[in-house]
């Protein structure tokens, strides 16, 4: 199929408005820029740095951007962009800046930090462009990671949930899959709330003890030694065997489709916060729900780091980014599961219908429309 008849079969009334492709020959630079939908401001979304990055991926991510800033209320719209270069062989500050220049006419777009590249990144963009978010503290930025922004917005999510499932937070075990910058602040926050941490996994294996992990430890032997698996006081297990373990509360923080269909009937789990972007499948996702397990759509879940984003674009504080996450995260949450419980609907699908509603309604608002 030709490439132009492919782009436009995977339009909607939302988007994609504009998919730019780069390319620098001098130094080779090859990306992609998607902005999917700029009605309610310049689109706010990561710049990817892969070999394999796809326009169709990209294409995903700058629409999940789009209902994500929508559904947390921000002032900005969706896009995505995806540099085509291996980040750990590349000289990276060269091949972001040549990117940058690429994309200074495009006012409508923000980058942010995503896979591959990180605040420096950001500063290089920001040097070129004078637009980033995702900036070093020297900068005037927040730094996400550090705060554990997104992490915090998951144990908001855990906070509305339980209320729903009848679950108490004081006591619950956890198990976490991934303990990076999500994975490792969201045992932090949610330990404060009396929830146990059984078993966190990472790409070299799973540690697991039902007694309890001792979480500072774990983060110290992590950043020590690169794995949780040399924590000693757990039995370990290979990294996929941490879906099968039985907890209250599952986070997934690392890699997508890490539950599909094939795997979705062996998790036992009360409730599932998707800190990571696309870990369950959609069809997965329904089959869990009918298990009656409750699952927090990842672009609910995970708003907490582009809010603080948002809040760093619009010159503010790392205290009122929790604030915002906070009240941000509660509403929506709630917003959805009313729906879910009281019109017996998908966790998904009501989100995304909301999300689009707000799109929609921000259209209206616009000259163009
Ligand atoms: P990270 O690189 O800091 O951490 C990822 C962790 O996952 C690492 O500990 C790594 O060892 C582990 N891992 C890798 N492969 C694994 C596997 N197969 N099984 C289990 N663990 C594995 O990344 P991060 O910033 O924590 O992001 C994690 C996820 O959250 C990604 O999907 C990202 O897109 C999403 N996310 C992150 C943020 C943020 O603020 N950092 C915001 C929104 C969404």
């Amino acid at each position: 199929m030709d490439i132009t008849e492919e782009v436009f079969k995977n339009t909607d009334e939302i988007g994609p408005e504009k998919i730019v492709y780069l390319y620098e020959p001098r130094t080779r630079m090859k990306a992609i820029v998607v902005i999917d939908n700029v009605a309610a401001g310049p689109a706010i979304g990561g710049v990817r740095m892969a070999q394999d990055v796809t326009t169709n991926e990209v294409r995903r991510l700058a629409r999940a951007m789009t209902y994500k800033n929508a559904m947390a209320g921000l002032p900005h719209g969706g896009g995505k962009s995806g540099i085509i270069a291996d980040p750990k062989t590349v000289h990276k500050e060269q091949v972001v800046r040549t990117f940058a220049r690429g994309i200074k006419n495009l006012q409508e777009y923000i980058p942010g930090p995503d896979m591959g590249t990180d605040e420096s990144s950001m500063a290089y963009i920001y040097d070129e462009t004078s637009r980033a978010v995702g900036l070093p503290l020297e900068l005037g930025g927040i730094p996400l990671d550090e705060i554990g922004a997104t992490a915090y917005g998951v144990a908001v999510c855990a906070d509305v949930a339980k209320d729903y499932i009848s679950l108490d937070l004081n006591g619950a075990r956890m198990t976490i899959e991934g303990f990076g910058n999500v994975g490792k602040p969201a045992a932090r926050f949610l330990a404060q709330r009396g929830v146990i941490l059984i078993a966190a996994s990472d790409s070299k294996g799973t540690i697991y003890n039902p007694a309890g992990l001792n979480i500072e430890e774990l983060i110290r032997v992590k950043d020590t030694t690169g794995s949780v698996i040399n924590y000693k006081d757990g039995e370990v297990l290979k990294t996929t065997d941490l879906i099968i373990i039985s907890t209250d509360i599952f986070i997934p923080a690392a890699r997508p489709d890490v539950i599909t269909e094939a795997n979705a009937d062996v998790v036992d789990a009360k409730l599932i916060i998707e800190g990571a972007n696309i870990p369950i499948t959609e069809d997965a996702e329904k089959m869990l729900h009918d298990r009656g397990i409750l699952v927090i759509p990842d672009f609910v879940a995970n708003a907490g780091g582009v809010i603080t984003a948002s809040v760093e674009y619009h010159g503010g504080t790392d205290m009122q980014a929790f604030d915002r996450i906070k009240s941000t995260i509660t509403r929506s949450t709630k917003e959805i599961l009313d729906k879910v419980y009281t019109e017996k609907r998908y966790p998904r699908e009501t989100a995304v219908d909301i999300a689009k509603q707000k799109v929609l309604r921000a259209m209206k608002y616009r000259e163009w429309m």
